[in-house]
């Protein structure tokens, strides 16, 4: 608060009102205000009970805090409050998590079967077996069509990735300029 805005008191040179005082009070005790100012709190509060009170008050806490032993944010703090976290509500804020991307970008789109490393790693080795019969053994036709089907789970894994990655670095750069 820079207390010139809502302190008439200040601006016509006048006494504070208590309303002000009250409103300066962590400032006064803080020792921020400019001197004259701080005068201006030290007159009312000499003449005003009621303001001596709050006075009081604030500065009676402000020790207390004072007194508080400093203490250590523990380590597990955070995970502390995620397991106060009902399981069921932190699935629900799954969309708030993750970054938005059109849902055909989105991990289960595709297929379980499509997406496990087994197929994708079967895949890659029957177009690596194909590639190679079809060179070295200048095997049948339907080789390299083999060979572009084994690559396609793959691919698909990958063109996604690439997409999500995309369209995050794309929100990213929207958010900087
Ligand atoms: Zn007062």
């Amino acid at each position: 608060m820079n207390g010139k805005e809502h302190d008439p008191g200040l601006e016509n040179g006048g006494p504070l009102t208590c309303h002000d005082c009250r409103d300066g009070l962590q400032e006064y005790l803080d020792g921020t205000l400019a001197k004259k100012r701080s005068l201006q709190y030290f007159l009312h509060l000499r003449e005003c009970s009621a303001c001596q009170e709050s006075h009081a008050t604030m500065q009676g806490l402000f020790e207390m805090l004072d007194t508080l032993p400093a203490c250590e944010v523990p380590a597990d703090f955070d995970d502390a409050i995620l397991a106060s976290v009902p399981y069921a509500s932190y699935q629900e804020m799954e969309p708030l998590r993750r970054e938005r991307v059109p849902v055909y970008l989105e991990e289960h789109f595709l297929p379980q079967l499509v997406r496990s490393r087994t197929t994708r790693w079967s895949g890659l080795g029957v177009s690596l077996v194909s590639i190679v019969a079809a060179v070295a053994l200048e095997g049948p036709a339907w080789l390299p069509i083999s060979a572009g089907i084994g690559l396609v789970p793959e691919l698909l894994v990958r063109a996604q990735g690439l997409g999500r990655r995309m369209v995050s670095t794309g929100s990213a750069g929207r958010a900087e300029s």
